[in-house]
């Protein structure tokens, strides 16, 4: 028993100061990833977040879906997904969690986080204040959990504010801007009529409603809007574009509010709102009687924070803006990519009476992030990661996406260990040599960095002479599919070399006489997947039945890219497609996807510095099946060489090593001329990157992507080394206890599906 009595003086609450390397401030997709990422080069991280969960805005406390460049696979960013501990944790959630439980989804943020031996994490523990050592330096950070009665002082020599609002970098006087910039500033036509439209994005709060089996009676609380207030103010609800009673959680993103208020300071105000509005809302579906079909259905979770969208965002050493993502600018320190829309809201939000809850406008292609934009020249030992990193509000309505946040978590972690481990500054990283080796690093693990030509050095498998059992040659996507109306323009994406274009025979039915048109396009920019360029058309006169065509091109390709045989829209025909999947082959519809603003079309209203341009996108499995195709002389473009590239995923081509549909035993040798002291190796399988895997609510076909290897064995002068089976992830690590010196390296690899041939996107042997 303890018994402590009575003291005259008021008793002092427990303290605890902790030394870590990297502080890292905030548990949303952003910190997370920082914090991994500095874990695993060696850095002692503290993550502190003051909520009871990681996630942030993807937490089961708002439910958001992680999202980034692959935009619900509804724009043509092919092959986007971010790569690196994003990659890691989408993939492992779909192994999981297909389904989307946002629950699941938390603990497999809180399982990657609680791995890391190198991190200490601190829930519910919130930052309060901080101390600086001179004028651009924090020296410590004061934090207080209410779980365990313990107030913190953190000490460190990084840290990265990931805290959504910037606290960490306001308390320590860094220039920062709310609100929307002038359009001259940065000659951004898309800049908002800061009067009409407002200059902020609101809060949101969902709701999961769910089928009851039985009738649910609803009573609303008091402070509910009433049924009146709700139909003379929400307009959208009765839109069915916006508003079905069976949809739940991001399908609500219009429910929002707080533009034009501080939406740091006004939180509370506006959350008490956005209640008014959410019960009034389901008061009204529940006892209105326009939604009879409602009857059953009962709340089953609503939100009580709100999801933040905007507030503060730090000016860096460069300001990322429209032109940065409509162009594809380059940056020679690019350390993450965006894909996002250019996406504003009305500031009025549920409130507003402006046709569109959202203006979404895409880009052709994924855009490269530099790490100025995650530094400021005010702070010498701050990093920012997250939606408060240096960009317009134009800007910003792209890269404040948490997939987009995230890679950008992983590029600050990154930057905190090079800078510890070479003892740099983080603003003497922007030198380009530093910045090279850097970037090494984020690529060696996983990071896809657009527009660079870093290769990563230190791997032994640059050195070694590679033999493979077989290599694809694509002279045939299998017939083995079913007739697919062209009720919509299709696509078969294929990976051509500069100059002639192979001939192409396909399957096609006509039912009554027609001409088919069929269009060899590529992108204006080779590394993108928009097919914005018709290098030639021909036109298929057909008669009603069945009818193998060859397709004989003239026109010649520019340079190695993807083209397009495109089938145009034509209800009077069908094409035969193929069930069988192959890494870096693709079929793209010209189609619709309004939940991220694709009308098959982007045509935007005249001078907004946004371009116009078709959507081609895939369809997600089971179905997106390939155009069943002969291809004469075949495309040989999955040699062993590209096991040498790091991109570790297809740009304008494959970038994999694919095994033939017949090799029953798929081998990778790798042979050096002397005897080498091997570590251990990192195989890249495909867990195809064009998918989205969001990460809550969605709900995904494959648990484990059909192209991925499942099992390998590592064979050292004929004796089986390491073996490793059931595998679902990106990255296969086979480490060696003791190390081994051999001058050859046998793996033996499979996967789990017959129709799918085994493929390797790289190899890195360390
Ligand atoms: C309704 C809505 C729809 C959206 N749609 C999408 C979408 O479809 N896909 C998508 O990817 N993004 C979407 N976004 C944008 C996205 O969610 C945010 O921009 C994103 O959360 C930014 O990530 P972050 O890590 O900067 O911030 P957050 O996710 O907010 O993470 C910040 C973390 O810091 C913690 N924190 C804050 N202050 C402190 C403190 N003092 N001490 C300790 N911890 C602290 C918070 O608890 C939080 O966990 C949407 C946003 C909203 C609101």
């Amino acid at each position: 028993m303890i018994e402590e009595f009575f003291e005259k003086e008021k008793r002092s609450i427990n303290t605890k100061e902790i030394n870590v390397d990297f502080l890292v401030a905030g548990g949303g997709m952003a910190g997370v990833c920082a914090a991994i990422s500095a874990a695993r080069l060696g850095v002692k991280v503290a993550l502190v977040q003051d909520r009871p969960v990681l996630g942030g805005n993807a937490s089961s406390e708002i439910r958001l879906w992680t999202l980034g460049a692959t935009s619900h696979m509804g724009n043509n960013n092919r092959w986007a997904r971010e790569g690196g501990v994003l990659n890691e944790i989408l993939v492992e959630n779909t192994y999981r969690n297909k389904e989307g439980n946002p629950v699941i989804f938390e603990m497999v943020l809180l399982d990657k986080v609680l791995s890391e031996k190198n991190i200490s994490l601190f829930l519910n523990t919130i930052i309060t204040d901080i101390e600086k050592k001179d004028s651009k330096k924090i020296s410590s950070i004061f934090a207080y959990n209410p779980q365990n009665e313990t107030k913190y002082k953190f000490t460190a020599k990084y840290f990265c504010d990931s805290t959504g609002d910037g606290l960490l970098a306001y308390l320590a006087g860094a220039t920062y801007r709310i609100g929307a910039e002038e359009r001259e500033e940065f000659d951004e036509k898309f800049a908002p009529d800061k009067v009409k439209y407002g200059e902020k994005l609101g809060h949101t709060i969902f709701f999961y409603s769910k089928d009851a089996g039985k009738p649910v009676k609803y009573v609303a609380p008091k402070f509910a809007m009433s049924m009146e207030e709700v139909e003379q103010q929400i307009n959208r609800i009765q839109n069915p574009n916006y508003f079905m009673p069976k949809q739940t959680g991001c399908k609500y993103w219009w429910i929002e509010y707080g533009g034009r208020l501080d939406t740091v300071r006004d939180t509370e105000e506006i959350k008490y709102k956005l209640l008014e509005v959410l019960y009034g809302i389901w008061n009204y579906v529940k006892n209105s009687g326009k939604y009879p079909e409602a009857e059953n259905y009962t709340l089953e979770w609503a939100g009580t924070v709100p999801g933040k969208r905007e507030s503060r965002r730090f000016v860096g050493y460069y300001m990322l803006s429209q032109k940065d993502i409509i162009e594809q600018r380059p940056h020679y320190d690019a350390v993450a990519f965006g894909g996002w829309s250019l996406d504003l809201h009305p500031a009025d939000g549920v409130f507003s009476k402006i046709k569109n809850a959202c203006n979404q406008w895409h880009s052709k292609g994924i855009y490269p992030i530099p790490y100025r934009c995650y530094i400021t020249p005010d702070l010498d030992n701050v990093f920012l990661a997250g939606r408060i990193i240096s960009a317009t509000h134009v800007a910003f309505a792209s890269s404040r996406v948490m997939a987009t946040s995230a890679a950008g978590g992983e590029a600050v972690g990154t930057a905190a260990a090079y800078c510890l481990i070479n003892k740099c500054t983080p603003s003497e990283l922007m030198e380009e040599s530093k910045m090279i080796e850097y970037q090494k690093l984020l690529i060696k693990n996983g990071v896809y960095l657009p527009q660079t030509d870093v290769e990563i050095s230190s791997n032994l498998l640059q050195e070694a002479e590679i033999s493979v059992s077989s290599e694809l040659l694509l002279n045939e996507i299998p017939f083995d599919g079913e007739w697919r109306s062209l009720s919509q323009s299709t696509a078969q994406m294929l990976p051509l070399k500069k100059g002639k274009v192979p001939e192409i025979t396909v399957k096609l039915r006509t039912s009554e006489p027609t001409t088919q048109r069929v269009e060899l396009r590529i992108s204006s920019k080779f590394f993108n997947h928009t097919p914005d360029v018709t290098l030639e058309a021909i036109d298929l006169d057909l008669n009603s039945g069945e009818h193998t065509r060859t397709l004989s091109f003239k026109a010649e390709i520019p340079q190695t890219c993807y083209a397009f045989i495109c089938f145009m829209k034509n209800e009077k025909t069908d094409i035969f497609t193929s069930n069988t999947l192959i890494s870096g082959i693709l079929s793209v519809f010209n189609k619709v996807v309004p939940a991220v603003s694709n009308w098959g079309r982007q045509e935007p209203p005249y001078d907004i510095g946004v371009e116009t341009f078709e959507f081609w996108c895939p369809e997600r499995r089971p179905k997106g099946q390939n155009i069943a195709m002969k291809i004469n002389t075949g495309l040989s473009c999955f040699s062993k060489e590209n096991l040498k590239i790091s991109d570790y995923r297809p740009i304008e081509k494959p970038n994999a090593w694919v095994a033939d549909l017949n090799d029953k035993a798929p081998t990778v040798t790798l042979s050096w001329k002397e005897k080498k002291e091997i570590n251990g190796l990192t195989i890249f399988t495909d867990t195809d990157y064009d998918h989205p895997m969001e990460s809550v609510q969605w709900g995904h076909y494959d648990d484990k992507m059909p192209f991925c290897v499942d099992s390998v064995e590592v064979i050292s002068e004929g004796e089986v080394i390491r073996s490793v089976g059931n595998n679902y992830e990106t990255r296969i690590f086979v480490s060696f206890e003791n190390k081994i010196m051999t001058n050859t390296l046998q793996l033996k690899l499979k996967n789990s599906l017959d129709k799918v041939p085994v493929s390797v996107m790289g190899i890195q042997v360390y």
